[in-house]
């Protein structure tokens, strides 16, 4: 499959390792192999399920409490993304 390195869109007229992306219609160079990409989520997304972990076990006062929500609710929102991108790679790979 030949996707562009800019928006991982179709590459159009595409010809040793060059071609136009259908997404942006500039020249790009094809997307590269994403198992190094893969390994280094994985490892982003152990570390942020940690740190949910060590948030949720983190005792705070009623007003921190509120801050400390926060953050787990937005490292949750990152958790949830980089997984939908994993599962694309895993699809991906597959086909
Ligand atoms: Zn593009």
């Amino acid at each position: 499959m030949n996707n562009s390195e800019c928006c991982d869109a179709t590459l159009l007229n595409y010809n040793d390792g060059l071609g136009i992306c259908s997404d942006c219609k500039e020249w790009a160079g094809q997307h590269k192999d994403d198992n190094m990409n893969k390994e280094t989520l994985n490892k982003i997304s152990a570390l942020l399920s940690e740190a949910r972990t060590l948030l949720d076990d983190m005792e705070t006062t009623e007003h921190d409490d509120d801050i400390r929500e926060n953050w787990i609710y937005q490292i949750e929102t990152l958790e949830t993304e980089i997984d939908s991108v994993l599962k694309t790679m895993n699809k991906e790979t597959e086909t």
